[in-house]
């Protein structure tokens, strides 16, 4: 099988770890990739949403499979694309159209759907300017924190909770004249949920699904859970409190019912579902949905997943997933992400990175690098990403940051409590 992956992540590098470990892969492509997945597959310059150049590229190279890793070339119809030309009828694709990606390309359809559904979420009322006074009365409605989240794409920046009804009210006023663009045309304000977050990753082909397990990243810059959110600093697999009872509530809440709303609704989800919860005492409740893997979450996801996994997209593809084979490693997976100085704010790239080669015992997964006159050089804010596998969480991090102290490049930062809460 040859195929092509679509991203140039952490999440795309242990993917195409994966995909690399499949008996029946013959070619792997990587649009665009980076230093790591350059040692593992051919890296192709093709940008993620230019699909008139991925069409012509799938088509010469005979592609089977087009693996999409990020929201943006989902949430632009990149499966309604090929889906539309016969040339590409053959072609398997893990990813929703259009009408499936919505899930997390508008946090109001989101949000109708979970009510619709009677799947468990925070209560919400979403605004647009024509309504604005609708809005400041169901904020008075609330206790603080308030949540407002502008409905489309925002980067992950498009989330304010905030402490102050005032202060809430002439935000939702700023968000709704434009603060975030077009994504803030319609605002979600939300009931807040008191409770510990995590992540579940299931796949699924619309009508039968997997569960990958559960994960919990760690957002902010700074130990203790302070300072700016960035993309990720580390996360575990799975959370120790996600015991069975909690993961059966999940499953029969929220997974089951989610995929079957899809299919109520009309809509052929074939790809990844990441699960946004928050246990709020014991009980799961969706805060977001996501159409894709999550980063770092895909690094100690990926790892602990034993079948063969072209094996199971394929059976993705064909409708067959239920009876698909499908195990998981019952270990701990961790990752540490390094990251450049300076992160999530300004930061410099092109430093080179050294002592990679003598990482012994954990997987080495690539973010922001790329190869420069031979050398490995940073390319991003998220740098690397250093996982490891332990029979508890706490063995998995020490043999984590056991290889983090062999990796080196100027200005190399990352958190030494991951996991610390847990
Ligand atoms: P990201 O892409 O960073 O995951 P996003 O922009 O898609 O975020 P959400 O995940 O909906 O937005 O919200 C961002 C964060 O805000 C959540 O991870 C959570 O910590 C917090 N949050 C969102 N909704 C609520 C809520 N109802 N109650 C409490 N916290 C919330």
């Amino acid at each position: 099988m040859k195929v092509l992956l679509l991203g140039s992540g952490g999440r795309e590098h242990a993917l195409a770890w994966k995909i690399n470990q499949s008996e029946r892969l013959t070619k792997l492509y990587v649009a665009p990739g980076n230093a790591g997945t350059a040692e593992i597959a051919e890296n192709v310059n093709i940008k993620v949403t230019d699909f008139d150049a991925l069409a012509t590229f799938v088509e010469n190279n005979a592609i089977d499979m087009l693996v999409v890793g990020p929201e943006d070339p989902l949430v632009e119809g990149v499966r309604d694309y090929f889906e539309a030309d016969a040339r590409f009828a053959h072609l398997m694709i893990v990813g929703p159209g259009k009408a499936g990606a919505i899930l997390e390309g508008s946090k109001d359809f989101a949000k109708e759907f979970m009510f619709r559904h009677h799947i468990p979420t925070a209560g919400y009322l979403t605004v647009t300017k024509d309504n604005l006074e609708k809005g400041f009365t169901f904020l008075e409605t609330l206790k603080p924190p308030y949540v407002l989240k502008a409905d489309g794409l925002a980067a992950g920046k498009g989330v304010l909770i905030l402490e102050n009804l005032e202060e809430a009210k002439r935000e939702l006023e700023l968000m709704l004249g434009g603060k975030f663009g077009k994504a803030g045309n319609q605002v979600v304000i939300e009931e807040y949920l008191k409770g510990i977050e995590l992540s579940v990753f299931a796949l699924t082909d619309g009508k039968s699904y997997k569960i990958l397990g559960s994960a919990k990243d760690y957002k902010r810059i700074g130990e203790g859970d302070v300072g700016l959110n960035t993309g990720g600093m580390g996360a575990v697999s799975p959370v120790p409190f996600a015991n069975d009872e909690f993961n059966r509530k999940v499953e029969e809440r929220i997974v089951r019912p989610t995929i079957e709303g899809l299919q109520k609704d009309g809509i052929d989800y074939k790809g990844f579902v990441f699960f946004g919860l928050m246990n709020v005492g014991g009980d799961p409740y969706v805060i977001e949905y996501n159409v894709r893997m999550g980063d770092p979450e895909t690094e100690v996801v990926m790892p602990r997943l034993k079948t063969d996994i072209l094996a199971l997209f394929k059976a993705m593809a064909e409708g067959e997933l239920e009876q698909a084979a499908f195990e998981l490693d019952d270990r701990f997976c961790t990752t540490v992400m390094l990251v450049s100085q300076g992160y999530p704010g300004d930061y410099e790239k092109g430093k080179e990175i050294t002592g990679v080669s003598d990482v012994k015992g954990s997987i080495v997964f690539h973010a922001g690098t790329k190869l420069a006159e031979g050398k490995v050089v940073t390319n991003g804010g998220r740098v690397i990403a250093v996982s490891s596998f332990g029979k508890t969480m706490r063995e998995a991090l020490a043999q984590s940051y056991e290889n983090v102290a062999k990796i080196h490049f100027e200005g190399m930062n990352f958190r030494r409590d991951i996991g610390f809460d847990l």
